[in-house]
């Protein structure tokens, strides 16, 4: 790691050491390129800490989807525990609103989900590869995922199962003895399960990200620790002003999750990002009653999973700014459901609040900003950035490097809203 990087120079500066910017740093390294990589914290701690871990094979269907539109009445009373909502947070982001709810148009379904089964395929294999290569694959639990119905909700079920199914993702409906033998610990909460196979999980997001920031170090790669503070161009070149100094590059690419849109707002570039924000806490678990795999209760709109320091309980949305003060409404609600599906302990450590950064079409941007050379977006990863930020990353990097990236990155073009 440098310590003042001030005159410093690179191929390529890529901005925030979340999931998505160490892996366009790492990915870029792989290609020759000299590469810095800068976050003000050490990499993996904030959005890229606090999610469920899973690494899903089967999340192709964002939160505006068509069955948005039957829940929005329960929603409506601000009470429901999958969705909270900023009455004024509403009123000053309506185009934004209105723009997230037109994406819920069943026409809207297939070019979104086909765009991200590609982005999710390209991006477990990179994670599948990456984690053995970063020596942390005792953390990855090849186990699946439980989304589970406390309902008789056979035909929701099958109906999710018949959608992935067109895609080619595995999934195995389950009855209530079906769900007990898999998870024998677990109280008899739920009738319905669809286990997705081909999903994976690990006991710690943070710590994977930090073992892929070792492995790019490892390979050459240069981790600065500093705040950034603007991107200037500068004749054929960027220059990234930090509070300790300044660096320069050909390429500079903008990996800052839920911050990325400040850094390009002084280039004109008004980027339509809202913030799904969520919450997690952590539990003692009962070592004699332990999960085997994170499980989404669906009614309940929460995620339980296994975690290195416990039971990890994450919380639904909550659309407001991002930096408005936390409430754990949502989280207080759920705990209590959750203690009726697996027995644990006391919390351990305080409540954790992230955002999900979230364009209107729930796609992230990756590729070229459309009116600067140089200048690399790589964000908006919204509920599934820890499962996609390796090929977000990637891309990236092919797309420096004059390559083709692995999947079509067409629908994901910052220019369909800049
Ligand atoms: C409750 C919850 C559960 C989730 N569960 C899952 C899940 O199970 N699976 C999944 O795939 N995804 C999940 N997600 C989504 C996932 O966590 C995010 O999409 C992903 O972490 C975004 O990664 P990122 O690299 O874009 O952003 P981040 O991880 O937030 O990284 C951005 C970095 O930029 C840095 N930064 C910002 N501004 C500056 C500045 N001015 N100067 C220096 N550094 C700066 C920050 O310090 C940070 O390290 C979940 C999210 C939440 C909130």
């Amino acid at each position: 790691m440098s310590d003042n990087a001030t005159g410093e120079q690179a191929d390529v500066i890529v901005l925030g050491a979340g999931i998505v910017g160490v892996s366009a740093a790492y990915a870029a390294r792989q290609r020759g390129l000299s590469v810095i990589l800068v976050d003000r914290r050490e990499p993996g701690s904030e959005t890229s800490y606090g999610n469920a871990g899973i690494l899903s094979s089967g999340s192709i269907l964002p939160l505006n989807a068509p069955s948005l539109w039957s829940a929005l009445p329960a929603y409506m009373s601000n009470r429901h525990a999958a969705l909270r909502w900023d009455p004024a947070w509403a009123i000053r982001n309506i185009d934004w609103l209105v723009r997230f709810l037109a994406n819920a148009a069943p026409s809207r379904i297939k070019p979104r989900a086909t765009a991200l089964h590609g982005l999710i395929g390209a991006s477990l294999k990179l994670h599948r590869e990456w984690i053995v290569k970063a020596d942390a694959a005792q953390r990855i639990r090849e186990t699946g995922w439980l989304k589970a119905w406390r309902s008789d909700a056979v035909g929701a079920a099958k109906a999710e199962q018949a959608l992935l199914a067109e895609y080619g993702i595995a999934s195995q409906l389950l009855d209530r003895q079906a769900i007990s033998a898999l998870e024998p610990n677990i109280l008899p909460a739920y009738k319905v399960g669809l286990l997705h196979t081909q999903t994976a999980s690990v006991d710690s997001p943070g710590a994977v990200v930090k073992a892929y920031a070792r492995m790019f170090a490892g390979s050459g790669g240069d981790i600065h620790q500093s705040d950034i503070k603007a991107i200037v161009p500068d004749g054929e070149r960027w220059r990234v002003v930090l509070a300790d100094g300044g660096i320069s590059a050909r390429h500079v690419v903008v990996a800052l999750g839920p911050w990325s849109a400040d850094v390009l707002r002084p280039l004109g570039y008004r980027v339509p990002l809202a913030f799904e924000r969520g919450y997690h806490r952590e539990f003692k678990p009962n070592p004699a009653r332990s999960l085997l795999r994170p499980i989404h209760d669906t009614e309940g709109s929460f995620l339980l999973t296994p975690m290195e320091q416990g039971i990890r309980v994450t919380s639904g949305v909550e659309l407001t700014a991002r930096d408005a003060p936390s409430s754990f409404a949502q989280l207080d609600a759920v705990v209590p459901v959750a203690r009726g599906v697996v027995e644990f302990g006391e919390a351990v450590g305080e409540p954790w609040r992230g955002a999900r950064p979230t364009l209107p079409d729930s796609l992230p941007m990756i590729g070229p900003a459309p009116r600067h050379s140089g200048l690399w977006l790589a964000f908006g990863n919204q509920h599934i950035g820890f499962t996609t930020g390796p090929a977000t990353g990637a891309a990236i990097a092919a797309m420096i490097g004059g390559a083709t990236p692995a999947f079509d990155v067409g629908p994901f073009s910052p220019s369909r809203y800049l």
